[in-house]
């Protein structure tokens, strides 16, 4: 079903990501209405109207979903209960399912022919010394759910230190995965629509510090595009068995013997910033799209390539040296607080 220019996009989140998604709505014509649990955010200011509400909350979504013409949302780890129950939610709430448990996400994948790490569920310590044994050390144990930007995370290069990683993650449910040697790190991100086409952008390289992007760029090279098809591959088939509409992220390890799978994210994602201004159509324009029925634009690159970094944290009060570069594309999310680790913005070339 179409939803035309003029009815109103409802998004479940009101961070940066909800701010673009608002700012490609309303180029389309669209209005926005934001679900979200604090009562100002980013996205605040380009939307037409802010509803405070927590997403556990199935009266209050419901009472959104009315006053909506299709839902979407910026942040997966929203309450499946309160949506999925709920028509015109895209993508679905099996996409949030699968995207919100990494055991989950991992056996789904495995099951479509995917290639993730090694991996083994750990819901106690013998469960944890268990999959030491089957995994083996180095390897990383991460919360099945919550986890964001490398947080909810513990390596373990020896198997003695296994209690002090489950505690390090709060002994809650985990995965303990195996540590791969990789060559590199990248993503692929695809629109799916509703008849079930799909568009998919160049591969970006992403390099991360402190476990947080700090830097993408397109298009691939070396390792990077060797693999990019085969995690091209390995991303349709999850959007297909999905039945999934909008914009997919799946981020890969470049290995040497082939892309390993890391996870996917449901939604617009921080490694597809570069595509405002480096490709034909944005992940957010695309995303509003698929999510409304309209055909999709085009992924193409329109330059040679581009480069996105970060601003994190004090990183943006840069702004007006960075706006010296008369070809920078300065992005900044109106927040305000600098914390260390806070994404306040992104600054994008294109080559
Ligand atoms: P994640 O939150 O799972 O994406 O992990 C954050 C970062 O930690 C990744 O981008 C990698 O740099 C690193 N990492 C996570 N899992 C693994 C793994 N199995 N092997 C090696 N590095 C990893």
């Amino acid at each position: 079903m179409t939803i035309p220019p003029g009815s109103t996009v409802g998004i479940l989140g009101g961070g940066q990501l909800g701010r673009m998604l608002a700012i490609a709505a309303a180029n389309l014509g669209y209005r926005t209405h934001i679900y979200a649990p604090g009562t100002s955010g980013p996205a605040m200011e380009v939307a037409a109207r802010w509803t405070h509400g927590h997403y556990g909350d199935a009266d209050a979504v419901r009472a959104f979903a009315n006053q909506v013409d299709v839902i979407t949302y910026e942040f997966e780890n929203v309450d499946v209960s309160g949506i999925a129950g709920l028509p015109g939610v895209h993508p679905n709430a099996r996409a949030l399912e699968v995207a919100q448990d990494r055991v989950t996400e991992k056996s789904f994948v495995e099951a479509l022919g995917g290639r993730p790490a090694p991996f083994w569920p750990v819901d106690s310590l013998a469960d944890l010394a268990e999959g030491l044994r089957i995994v083996g050390a180095p390897a990383i144990l991460k919360t099945r759910r919550m986890g964001y930007d490398g947080k909810g995370q513990a390596r373990i290069l020896d198997p003695e230190r296994a209690a002090a990683a489950w505690a390090a993650v709060g002994e809650a449910p985990s995965v303990l995965e195996a540590m791969v040697g990789f060559e590199a790190e990248f993503s692929i991100l695809l629109a799916r629509g509703l008849e079930g086409e799909i568009a998919v952008w160049d591969a970006a390289t992403n390099e991360h510090e402190d476990g947080i992007l700090a830097r993408s760029t397109v298009p691939p090279g070396g390792i990077v595009a060797r693999q990019a098809a085969a995690a091209t591959d390995q991303a349709r088939r999850i959007a297909d068995a999905l039945g999934y509409v909008g914009v997919l992220a799946c981020e890969f390890f470049a290995a040497p013997d082939g892309p390993v799978f890391n996870e996917m994210a449901p939604r617009v994602h921080n490694s597809g910033h570069w595509t405002i201004e480096g490709a034909v159509t944005s992940q957010f324009e695309n995303h509003i799209r698929a999510i409304c029925g309209l055909p999709l634009g085009s992924t193409a690159l329109v330059g040679r390539g581009a480069e996105m970094r970060n601003l994190i944290g004090t990183q943006a009060d840069r702004w007006a040296e960075i706006l010296r570069d008369d070809r920078a594309h300065l992005h900044l999310y109106g927040k305000s607080g600098a914390r260390p680790g806070r994404k306040m913005g992104h600054v994008t070339r294109v080559l």
